[in-house]
Formats: C-alpha cells, sequence, structure tokens
C-alpha cells in the first residue's frame, strides 16, 4: 500500500499543497479539473478523523501587477476557490485571508477533525517562489504533517513545494494521491519500461524539445517525431520544406540528434509526408506533399497518410508508450487527422497490454478533445514537471519528500 494510504490521519491537521492554480474569470471558475484532482487526497484525511489545511499558489501576482498596474493583489486571490471547493466537498471550507498572519495560524490551529481551512494565494509573499527558510518554516507550523499533492509545481523549488520538507521528520512527509499517481506512472516509463518502447514527440519547436528527446536516446528504442519541428530535421537533410516552421539555429541539433540515435541504435521515425496549407488558418486550401518536396507558398500543419500509417504500426507494435506534443495543428478540424490517428492508434496499443502515459499540455488537450483520456493508461496533469522529469532532472518537489 502507499505511504499515503497506509497512514492514518486520525487526529492529524494535515498541512496540504495542491495546485489550485485554476482560470477564474469575473470571480467564476471556469475550469475544475486541478480542484477535483485533489479531492480524493483531501477526502482520505476527512474520512480518517484527520483535518486538511490547503494552500496554493495562484497566478503570478507581483509580474503581472508590474506589467499591468490596474491589477492589484485581489485579482489573485483564491477565495472563490474556497466557496467552489466547499460545494464540491460538501463541507464548509473556511478561508484565512492571508497565509501566515495570526488569523491563518488561530484558524488552522482551531480546526477540529473533519474541518477544511484554505490558505490565501501562497505568491502574495515574494518568499514563496524565493524559496525563502524562515517563510517556508512559519508555513510549517500550521500542520503536523506535510502532504504534497501538487506535482504542477513539483519542478520548483519553491518554500511550500519543496523547501518546507525539511521541517517534517520522514514519517511526517508524503505525496498526496495525485503526486504518488503522477510519480509511479513517470518512474515506470522512465526506469521500468518495457521494450519496445516508443516516444512521441510533437508539437511546434525543437528548441523546446531537445533535452527530453536527448534523455529519450538513453531509454527508448523509437522514437516518432511529428509536428511542426519535423521540418527542421528535414531542412538539415537538405529537403525542400516549402514555408513551413523551421528553426534555422538549430539544424545542427537536428543532425546531432540523428547521428547520435544511430550511434545508439535508437530508430528516430520522420513522418515521410504532410498535409499542406496555403496559409496558417482553418479555412486555408489543403494539399500533400512528401516532405522533402514542399512548394514555396505552402507549409505542413499535419503529418500526411503515409505518416500516419507508419507511426500508428509502431505504436502498435510498442510495449510502452509516451506521448508528448501534438502531429500538427489539432485545434483546426483540416489539421487534425495526424493527431487523431496517433491517438487511436495509442489507445488500440493500450487496450492490447501497452503502457501509455500521455503528457504536456497540447497532448493532453488533444486526448481530451478526442474523447480518449480514459483509453490511455495514464493522463498527466503536470505539464512542466513532466517535461523535466523526461529531460532527466531531479524534481525538487520529489526529492523533498523522497531523500
Ligand atoms: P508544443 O507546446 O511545443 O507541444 O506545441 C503545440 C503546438 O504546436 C500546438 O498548438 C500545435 O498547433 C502546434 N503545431 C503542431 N504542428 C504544427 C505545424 N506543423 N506547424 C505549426 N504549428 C504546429
Amino acid at each position: 500500500m502507499s505511504k499515503f494510504n497506509s497512514f492514518s490521519f486520525n487526529g492529524k491537521k494535515a498541512l496540504v499543497r495542491v495546485d489550485f492554480n485554476v482560470p477564474i474569470k469575473d470571480g467564476n471558475i471556469t475550469d475544475d479539473t486541478r480542484i477535483k484532482a485533489a479531492l480524493p487526497t483531501i477526502k482520505k484525511i476527512l474520512a480518517d478523523g484527520g483535518s486538511v489545511v490547503l494552500m496554493s499558489h495562484f497566478g503570478r501576482p507581483h509580474k503581472d501587477i508590474e506589467k499591468k498596474p490596474h491589477l492589484t493583489l485581489a485579482d489573485f486571490s483564491l477565495k472563490p476557490v474556497a466557496k467552489h471547493l466547499t460545494t464540491l466537498l460538501g463541507t464548509e471550507v473556511q478561508f484565512a485571508e492571508d497565509c501566515i498572519s495570526e488569523d491563518a495560524q488561530q484558524k488552522a490551529a482551531a480546526l477540529q477533525p473533519g474541518q477544511v481551512l484554505l490558505l490565501e494565494n501562497l505568491r502574495y509573499y515574494k518568499q514563496e517562489e524565493k524559496g525563502d527558510a524562515a517563510f517556508a518554516e512559519t508555513l510549517s507550523k500550521l500542520g503536523d504533517v506535510y502532504v504534497n499533492d501538487a506535482f504542477g509545481t513539483a519542478h520548483r523549488a519553491h518554500a511550500s513545494t519543496a523547501v518546507i520538507a525539511q521541517y517534517f521528520p520522514a514519517d511526517k512527509k508524503m505525496f498526496g494521491l495525485l503526486m504518488e499517481g503522477e510519480v509511479s506512472a513517470a518512474e515506470k516509463v522512465l526506469h521500468n519500461a518495457q521494450k519496445p518502447f516508443t516516444a512521441i514527440i510533437g508539437g511546434a519547436k525543437v528548441s523546446d524539445k531537445i533535452m527530453i528527446i536527448e534523455n529519450l536516446l538513453e531509454k527508448a528504442t523509437d522514437i516518432i517525431i511529428g509536428g511542426g519541428m519535423a521540418y527542421t530535421f528535414f531542412k538539415a537533410m537538405g529537403g525542400q520544406i516549402g514555408n513551413s516552421l523551421c528553426e534555422d539555429d538549430r539544424l545542427d541539433t537536428a543532425r546531432e540528434l540523428m547521428k547520435k540515435a544511430e550511434a545508439k541504435g535508437v530508430c528516430i521515425h520522420l513522418p515521410q509526408d504532410s498535409i499542406l496549407a496555403d496559409k496558417f488558418a482553418a479555412d486555408a486550401n489543403t494539399a500533400s506533399a512528401i516532405n522533402t518536396e514542399i512548394p514555396e507558398g505552402w507549409m505542413g500543419l499535419d503529418i500526411g497518410q503515409m505518416a500516419c500509417d507508419m507511426f500508428c504500426k509502431v505504436i502498435k507494435d510498442s510495449k510502452t508508450i509516451l506521448w508528448n506534443g501534438p502531429m500538427g495543428v489539432f485545434e483546426m478540424e483540416k489539421f487534425q487527422h495526424g493527431t487523431k490517428c496517433v491517438a487511436d492508434a495509442v489507445k488500440e496499443a493500450t487496450e492490447a497490454g501497452a503502457y501509455s502515459l500521455v503528457g504536456g499540455g497540447d497532448s493532453v488537450a488533444a486526448v481530451n478533445k478526442f474523447g480518449y483520456a480514459d483509453k490511455v493508461s495514464y493522463v498527466s496533469t503536470g505539464g512542466g514537471a513532466m517535461l523535466e522529469f523526461f529531460e532527466g532532472k531531479e524534481l525538487p518537489g520529489i526529492a523533498a519528500i523522497k531523500n
């Protein structure tokens, strides 16, 4: 059983770091996915007979106020979340208007088993992002067990995500259920992958994905490269890519990655063909071409049918699949076919017993758009954190609990 599940919170006050950085418009929460994701952890603590002090960041108050002086700290308040969480939990969620004030300390001290308190936005204090030890220590006094359930911020060495853990003994700090799920899915893929292990890497830019590809060259058997980033590879090989997306300062990087892959025996699969557009628009005229012969005036906005067929075959032969980044501009209907084909293949491979993890903002958005979220083994909520994990970096939020 997991550390969190086997711990009895009876009579304990759990200080839980969550990620309630949700979109709020005119005081209304427009997407509560992140709040709902924290519910199992909160409910287990309450069911055990414990109480919960929740803390989270919300936006980037100081940076945003500097840029847009009409904004104030009140625009970054977590108060609407307390109200929404009250509805979701069916239990009144108290609110402290400052995360470390006397009032917060008194409210935390007075909490009874079964009660929940949400602290105001941690980032009202600049010390949070600076990883200030005194600030972290003050926060740590608000609970007797520290639970980190905010995988989305695990790559930041902030006061509440990492530094705070040192003020709790080893048996009183742990991951929450969401974080446990994320960490075990990521570790399964990176450290215990059954082979063949295929990484599907897409999206706009090579520069964003170099480190993840480099690290996966040590782990994967096959790397599929799709999306806008593929055209830099074709140009690097001397192809004509028309007006397709290209990072001219990354041509050498693309050549080096291909050389390294060859030396390591990792198969890099590039799409042979593309669906072309005569402008970057949903109503563009379309055509198709192989990727070394794209005429001037046309740009590749999706992988073509030959590429779909080839990628799907590789995916269906895999036992482990990691997917980060779409195959094309899936937000526009005319250019979503490739991403949909890949989603279909990942679904079929999963049904046939493969382990599949989808991580990183836009591929998660694509899987959700096509209604496949429950057809893959795991959909990660931690975009940047998951990316850094697969780049091979140690995430401070994980290290602080484990080490
Ligand atoms: P990323 O955040 O790097 O994963 O990139 C995701 C974005 O890449 C999505 O918004 C896609 O629309 C975009 N994208 C994918 N393929 C292409 C392409 N061939 N040309 C331009 N943009 C693309």
